[in-house]
């Protein structure tokens, strides 16, 4: 049993003001395996007021004293990957293999901006003006539950890059993943005040650091939903934002693709993370001839995923990670049923045996028309729809025909037709016959998806304001 009751502010780890206290449960089991104390507005306030304190020294820190920084944040988190591990598949379900890998991602987010921040040009030329790249101000991290270690440190490690204090406020969900990320960064030997870490709700925390005229930009993972408001309220202070959103991902498997290995790519594409991945390959779209080939290698496909204890060799697929949402995934696979599709594997319920935590059956659904809610909404579990399109300009067109545009993928054995394909989806990560995401590389949407880029050298200009000089010689 963890308990947290402390917050982070000012390089030290003190009592909340706030009192309220949130159960920590274990999805897998449902049992509770901590308590945290959310802090309040009150909280937020004297964090972002220890954050501006920290600005006037950090904001003239040299691109070597902050490079050193990053690397410390780095080995920190290193040192930590057994724990955090643990947390990853205790508090959020996430099978081993996943966890450990979601550690190094945090951990390697510190080094790829490291090596973006030693690139960066801060200063240039431009006709008889000198342009000076110069960080914001205060930025406001919130973050969801769904990749907690890594959504924290590709956004911190922008704003260390850039020479911006943070206030971060994480999901009141992975409170213990936060705590023990927040204890690498008090290990890291960061000056004080430049990382601050307050539990708390959104309609609290967040809702303060949204309108503190102190903080000069939000940067937010979550639903696009809390995103507008997100938006809505920093308008008054004219704050930055930026802003990864949901997604409705296409996966087009072209009809001269390698099926045997497209189909399964894709069902592991959407089942990410257990489903609950923004840029999930969700809508996957083939052609209607080969429909039958594609729900049989589909069915095989999920026939072979273990489901169930994360911490067991060999299991894919935990659970989800609340009981609020695995309600939400059972009624959107509800809907699929009544609203007519095809139910090739899956449906509602547990699967047998698995009825102690939040577990889904992996499901896939077939004759999937535009119109259908599985096939317009993030449903953020592993669900998948299959739709299917006669030409390739209509595979395009329904790919595009959605509100989002995160991520996409293409299968093809042709890669100059994959690279056509690719130019003409409306989306801001697309990945082509399996390829992996390259984190040094922009992240971020098109549309309802979000507003500005994450990552690598396009997540630290995020963090950073213009000046134009003239005269200056
Ligand atoms: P959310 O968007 O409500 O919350 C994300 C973060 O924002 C949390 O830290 C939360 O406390 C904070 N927040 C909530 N309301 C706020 C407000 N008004 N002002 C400031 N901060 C606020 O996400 P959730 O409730 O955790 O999940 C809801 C749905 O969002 C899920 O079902 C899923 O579909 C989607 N989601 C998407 C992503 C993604 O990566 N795209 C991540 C998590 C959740």
């Amino acid at each position: 049993m963890r308990t947290i009751n402390r917050i982070y502010i000012n390089g030290e780890f003190v009592k909340p003001y706030g009192t309220e206290v949130q159960e920590l449960i274990n999805p897998s089991t449902r049992e509770i395996i901590g308590r945290v104390t959310l802090g309040n507005e009150e909280d937020a306030k004297r964090a972002i007021a220890a954050a501006k304190k920290a600005f006037k020294t950090f904001s003239r820190t040299s691109v070597e004293e902050r490079s050193q920084m990053l690397q410390r944040l780095h080995d920190a988190v290193m040192t930590k990957l057994e724990v955090m591990m643990e947390a990853n598949i205790n508090e959020y379900g996430a099978p081993k293999p996943a966890a450990i890998g979601r550690v190094k991602l945090a951990a390697t987010n510190f080094l790829d901006t490291k090596e973006a921040l030693e690139e960066f040009n801060f200063f240039k030329y431009i006709g008889k003006a000198k342009v000076v790249a110069e960080p914001i101000g205060v930025i406001g991290i919130i973050t969801p539950w769904n990749a907690t270690y890594s959504q924290i440190t590709a956004k911190l490690a922008s704003a260390i890059a850039a020479g911006c204090p943070v206030v971060i406020k994480p999901s009141e969900l992975s409170a213990i993943q936060a705590h023990l990320i927040t204890e690498c960064f008090h290990e890291a030997d960061i000056p004080a005040g430049v990382i601050n870490v307050v539990h708390g709700l959104g309609q609290t925390v967040g809702f303060e650091l949204t309108r503190n005229p102190d903080i000069a930009m939000i940067t937010f993972t979550g639903s696009t939903r809390t995103g507008k408001e997100i938006r809505r309220g920093a308008v008054d202070s004219m704050k930055r934002v930026t802003l990864e959103l949901g997604g409705k991902s296409p996966n087009i498997i072209l009809d001269d693709a390698d099926f045997s290995t497209a189909i399964p790519t894709a069902v592991r594409q959407c089942y990410n993370n257990n489903g609950q991945a923004c840029v999930a390959g969700t809508r996957l779209l083939v052609p209607k001839q080969r429909l039958e080939e594609v729900k049989q290698v589909a069915k095989e496909t999920v026939e072979r995923i273990k489901v169930g204890n994360p911490w067991e060799e060999g299991t894919e697929l935990g659970p989800i990670v609340t009981e609020k949402q695995y309600n939400q995934v059972q009624r959107y696979i509800q809907s699929g049923i009544d609203e007519g599709a095809e139910l090739v594997i899956g449906g509602v319920g547990h699967p047998e045996g698995l009825e102690q935590g939040y577990f889904v059956k992996p499901t896939v659904f077939a004759q999937v028309t535009e119109d259908m809610t599985i096939a317009k909404e993030e449903i953020f579990g592993p669900v998948l729809s299959i739709l299917t399109y006669e030409t390739e300009e209509e595979a395009i067109e329904m790919a595009n025909n959605t509100e989002y545009g995160l991520g996409a993928y293409v299968s093809s054995s042709d890669i100059k037709k994959a690279n056509e394909v690719a130019a003409q989806i409306a989306a801001g990560v697309v990945l082509i016959n399996g390829a992996g995401f390259e984190m040094k590389a922009p992240f971020g949407g098109f549309k309802q998806s979000g507003i500005g880029r994450e990552y690598g050298l396009h997540g630290l200009e995020e963090c950073l304001e213009t000046k134009t000089i003239t005269g200056y010689d």
